[in-house]
C-alpha cells in the first residue's frame, strides 16, 4: 500500500498506524505511548475496542481509523507524546493552536501536552480579536488557568469593541456564553478604575489659604489638556481602548505649579491634589490586572465549586 510522506514523520518503528481525516492520511506510532497520554486512547487500544482489534493490512500494526479528526493537530500530538520536539513547528497560529486543544479535549491528553502548549498560548504572539479569541478558546479546552486570565485580560485592555460577532464560533467550541457577559461587564470596571485613578482627590479640608484649591486646578488643566474631562472623556468614550486610554493618562505632564504659599501658617499640611507618582504605580497595577478566573468559569459559581479559584480574585 501506497504510504504519504507523513506515515513514518512520528516513528517508523510504531505498532500503530492512525488513519486520520476523510484524506487518510496515515501516521506510524507507538500504542503503549498514546495510552500513557491518553485515557480515551488507552480505551481505544484496550481488549474491548472493536476498531482497535482491526489489524493486518500492514503487517503486525493495527490500524486505527480517525476520520473525523485534523491531521495537522494529531500529527503535532502525537509528536509531543512521542518525544519528536526535532519536528514540532517553531510558531504555530492561533487557528492551528485551537485545533489541537479540540483534538486534545477529545483525547483528553491535555496534561501530557501541558509544557508544549503553555508556550503555544503566548497571547503577546498575536494582537487581532479573532486570533485572541482563538487562543482564550484553546485555553479553556485545554484547562491553562494562567494563559486563559491572561488572554482575557488583553482582549480586554486592547479592543473596545463588541466581543459578539466571534462569540458564537467560540459558543460551538464549548465555551460557555456568560463568559462574554463577564468580558464586557469586567472591561467596564476596568475603564471605572481608571476613572477612579484620574479623579480629583479631595478629601481633606482646603487650608485657609486655598492651597488645595489652587492645586486641584492645576490638575484639572492637565486633565483637561489630556482629554480627560467629562465632556471631552464621553466623545471619546467609544472606540478608544483602556491600554490607550492608560497611556495617554502615562503622557500627562505636570500640572502648573502652585504658588509657594509658605506664608501659610499651615504650609507644612498641604498636599498637592496631584502625585505623578501614585498615578502611575497606580496606572501600573491596573496594566497587571487578572483577567477571568477559568476555574469559576468551567467550574459554575464561586460558592458551590468543589474546584478553588485559578487566579487571586
Ligand atoms: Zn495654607
Ligand atoms: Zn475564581
Amino acid at each position: 500500500m501506497a504510504e504519504n510522506s507523513s506515515y513514518d514523520k512520528i516513528t517508523a518503528d510504531g505498532d500503530t498506524i492512525l488513519v486520520i481525516g476523510p484524506d487518510e492520511a496515515r501516521l506510524c506510532v507507538q500504542s503503549c505511548l498514546l495510552q500513557a497520554a491518553s485515557k480515551v486512547f488507552k480505551a481505544m487500544f484496550g481488549p474491548h475496542y472493536k476498531e482497535g482489534q482491526r489489524s493486518g493490512l500492514n503487517g503486525s500494526k493495527k490500524e486505527i481509523p480517525l476520520p473525523e479528526d485534523d491531521v495537522g493537530a494529531m500529527t503535532i500530538i502525537c509528536a509531543v507524546i512521542h518525544y519528536r520536539n526535532d519536528i514540532l513547528p517553531g510558531e504555530l497560529s492561533s487557528s492551528e493552536v485551537l485545533q489541537i486543544s479540540v483534538v486534545a479535549d477529545k483525547y483528553d491528553c491535555k496534561v501530557a501536552l501541558k509544557h508544549a502548549t503553555h508556550h503555544w498560548l503566548d497571547h503577546r504572539n498575536v494582537v487581532s480579536l479573532k486570533e485572541q479569541m482563538e487562543l482564550m478558546t484553546a485555553a479553556y479546552l485545554l484547562d491553562q488557568a494562567q494563559a486563559f486570565s491572561e488572554i482575557t485580560y488583553a482582549m480586554m485592555m486592547e479592543h473596545a469593541g463588541s466581543y459578539l460577532p466571534f462569540a458564537q464560533d467560540q459558543i460551538d467550541f464549548g465555551v460557555p456564553w456568560e463568559l462574554f457577559y463577564l468580558l464586557e461587564a469586567k472591561r467596564g470596571s476596568i475603564h471605572q478604575q481608571l476613572g477612579d485613578i484620574l479623579s480629583v482627590k479631595y478629601q481633606y479640608e482646603d487650608c485657609p489659604c486655598g492651597f488645595k484649591s489652587k492645586s486641584a486646578y492645576g490638575y484639572l488643566g492637565i486633565l483637561s489638556a489630556g482629554g480627560f474631562l467629562p465632556s471631552l472623556y464621553l466623545d471619546r468614550l467609544d472606540g478608544e481602548t483602556a491600554i490607550n486610554r492608560i497611556k495617554r493618562a502615562e503622557q500627562m505632564g505636570p500640572p502648573s505649579e502652585v504658588e509657594d504659599c509658605t506664608g501659610c501658617d499651615n504650609y507644612r499640611w498641604h498636599r498637592p491634589a496631584y502625585s505623578r507618582e501614585s498615578m502611575l504605580k497606580n496606572l501600573q497595577e491596573l496594566k497587571d490586572g487578572k483577567g477571568l478566573c477559568l476555574h469559576c468559569i468551567s467550574g459554575g459559581s464561586r460558592v458551590y465549586s468543589e474546584k478553588p479559584c485559578s487566579i487571586e480574585h
